[in-house]
Parts: C-alpha cells; sequence; structure tokens
C-alpha cells in the first residue's frame, strides 16, 4: 500500500512556458516577476532558480523574503513593492542590491538621513510609487514632483528614478477605470525615467499599459486574474494540488457523514476519503459539492471539511481503490473554478497552503 498525502505538483516548463508567453505579449518590456508569499504558494526557491535568466528583477512584499532569495544564491535585482518598514533596513538593502519602493514621507526622510556604508559605491535604486487611483499605497499626483526632486537630492539614492502604480481594476475589461488611471500616471512621470504600472491584468488586458517594466505575477503561475479561464488562453497551471484516497466505505441511504452530518445521503452510495483538510490549507468552509478529479472523472466533496481528511461521494458504481490519486485543483481541474464555486480568489487558495502540504517537483 501506498499513499500520497497532500503534495503541490510543480512544473518547472509549465512555469517556462508562461513566462514565455508573457514576453510575447509584451515583447518591449523587462519583466520583474512577482514571488511574494512564497510565490503563490508555489515554493519560492525552486520558482526562481528557475526563471531567474529568464527574468529582470524580482518582486516581493517583505524584507525577509527578499533575503531568502539572496540565501538561496539569487544574484538579479530584488525590488520590495511596498518599500521598506523600518529605516534599520536600509544598510541592508544597500549591500544586497535590493530596490525599494517610495511610497510615504516616512520613507524618503528614511532615505535623506541614509549615508552608505563607506565600502560600499552602489546606491539604493527607488521607485516611486504614484497612486493613480487605487487609493492603497503612493503619493498623490500633486505630491509627485516634491518627491522627484527629493529623492534626486539624496546622495545614497541612485540617480536613475523608476516610477510605479497599480491598477485598482485591470481584469475588469469593460470598465475604463484603468485607461483613466494609465493617463494620470503618465502624465505625473513626464517622461522622467523607466515606468511600471502592469500586473497580470495589465498585461493580459491593457496592452498600452506594457511600458518599460512589467510585472506578472498570477499568469506565471498560469492562472487568470479573474476567474474566467478562457482570457488566460495559453498559460498553462503551474500547480496541480493531489492526494490520495486513504478509505473507501459504502454507506447506506439516509446517513450523515462528517462533523455535525452536514450532508446525509440521499441514496446508497460509495464515500471516499481523502487525505487533504483544512490543515492543508484547503479552506473549510469549502462549499458542499466542489468539484475533485478522481480516474479520469468529477465527484463532489461531501460533509463538512476536517483538519486533516474529506470526504467524497464516489458514487454507487465506484472502481476506485485506496492509494488512488485525487486531485483538487490543476491540470485537470482548473483553480479559476475552484475559486468561483467557493467565492475564493485562485490568490486566496494558493496561498493559503500550509507548510505540511508536501512538494513534488516535476519536468
Ligand atoms: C502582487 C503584486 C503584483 C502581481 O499581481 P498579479 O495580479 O498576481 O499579477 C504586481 N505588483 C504589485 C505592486 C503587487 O503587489
Amino acid at each position: 500500500m501506498h499513499v500520497t498525502p497532500a503534495t503541490t505538483r510543480i512544473s518547472s516548463s509549465a512555469l517556462k512556458h508562461n513566462l514565455q508567453c508573457i514576453k510575447q505579449k509584451a515583447p518591449q518590456s523587462k519583466v520583474i516577476a512577482v514571488v511574494k508569499a512564497n510565490a503563490y504558494g508555489h515554493g519560492v526557491e525552486f520558482v526562481s532558480s528557475v526563471i531567474e535568466e529568464d527574468v529582470d528583477c524580482f518582486g516581493v512584499a517583505r524584507l525577509a523574503e527578499a533575503l531568502k532569495l539572496r540565501s538561496h544564491g539569487i544574484t538579479k535585482p530584488i525590488l520590495l513593492l511596498e518599500g521598506f518598514f523600518d529605516e534599520k533596513d536600509l544598510p541592508i538593502l544597500a549591500v544586497n542590491n535590493i530596490q525599494t519602493v517610495v511610497h510615504n514621507h516616512e520613507q524618503l526622510h528614511a532615505l535623506e538621513r541614509f549615508s552608505l556604508p563607506c565600502d560600499l559605491s552602489s546606491k539604493v535604486k527607488v521607485w516611486l510609487k504614484i497612486d493613480t487611483g487605487m487609493h492603497r499605497l503612493g503619493v498623490s499626483l500633486e505630491q509627485v514632483d516634491e518627491f522627484y526632486t527629493a529623492l534626486k537630492g539624496c546622495k545614497s539614492v541612485d540617480k536613475d528614478i523608476g516610477f510605479v502604480s497599480h491598477f485598482s481594476r485591470a481584469d475588469e475589461v469593460q470598465v475604463n477605470y484603468s485607461q483613466i488611471q494609465l493617463e494620470r500616471f503618465l502624465k505625473a512621470v513626464k517622461g522622467r525615467g523607466e515606468r511600471s504600472i502592469a500586473a497580470s491584468g495589465g498585461i493580459l488586458f491593457w496592452p498600452n499599459s506594457h511600458l518599460e517594466w512589467i510585472r506578472p505575477g498570477i499568469i506565471m503561475y498560469g492562472i487568470s486574474p479573474n476567474n474566467d479561464t478562457t482570457c488566460r488562453q495559453d498559460l498553462t497551471p503551474v500547480m496541480t494540488l493531489i492526494s490520495s484516497l486513504i478509505a473507501i466505505r459504502d454507506l447506506p441511504k439516509g446517513e450523515p457523514v462528517g462533523y455535525g452530518g452536514a450532508w446525509v445521503s440521499e441514496k446508497a452510495t460509495k464515500i471516499g476519503i481523502v487525505a487533504i483538510g483544512y490543515g492543508d490549507g484547503y479552506p473549510r468552509d469549502m462549499p458542499q459539492g466542489t468539484p475533485v478529479f478522481i480516474n479520469g472523472r468529477r465527484v463532489p466533496v461531501v460533509g463538512r471539511v476536517s483538519m486533516d481528511m474529506l470526504a467524497v461521494d464516489l458514487g454507487v458504481d465506484s472502481q476506485d481503490s485506496v492509494g488512488d490519486e485525487v486531485e483538487l485543483w490543476g491540470k485537470h481541474l482548473p483553480i479559476e473554478e475552484i475559486a468561483e464555486k467557493s467565492g475564493f480568489l485562485s490568490y486566496e487558495l494558493m496561498t493559503k497552503l500550509t507548510p505540511r502540504v508536501l512538494t513534488e517537483y516535476v519536468d
């Protein structure tokens, strides 16, 4: 007997393929590959080594994430997408070739006070973040000139200042808010430096937003930024989440399954127990009826998801055996469909996976 518990199967060829597709869509742009949150649950060390030669920079959200890349031997530039959080981090940025976004006065003042360690010649590369309508991070359109001039005057800051902004509705093709944000961005930058506004949605749906730098995240992993799988065209999912049947039981009609008896069989059937639960990051509140893929067909999750297991209705004619592989999402079952049915985002489903889930790297 052999049973594989909850495991992500990660395909390096899918990852490389997706990156090539993205580059074809934005042939003039350099690439900041976004690998925050453990590369969206795909394993940041693996992902970054596979794509390093094909990208120009990596994007992360925390200094610890950047340092993890460095300790793994990644040498390409790394950008802190939210900037640094502590003045004390600046020497670490300088020493490790980590670039930073600047979006507030506190960060600007810290940079003004900062002197490079005397044995260092390379200055800190800064991207000024402009709020063009997301209203989350960024300096206002009116503050851009003030920040730009001040950053230019910082002795420890690289003289080539980049500019970044972020779309709030890029995945909504019919909404023209992205066009408005783009126009505000271009007008505020006035050609003073390299620009980046397009994440996955911008890359797919707003070609004139590609500019000098694109910042692909979710599409690199082969997943649509909204739940529409048709728009991701030739992109291939990098992650397949699998587990296995660890028990199969006959269940008469009218019997409840799992905690709280939340599901009751309407007729005699066979129930399969799968070794994955909310302790692996499969959401406890995944709705009943969410499909899983087993032996070439879809069957529904029934009853409540437990910490280590969940139940599926295999049907009375089931020929399945203990040890058979079960796919929760991936190759045969688009995560977008699971996201759509469950009300979670694909982003959320992937980043919820816990360290208990095993990883298997293929091709
Ligand atoms: C996460 C993030 C991205 C990537 O977003 P996707 O929608 O996954 O492509 C790009 N830019 C910034 C600033 C981000 O925080």
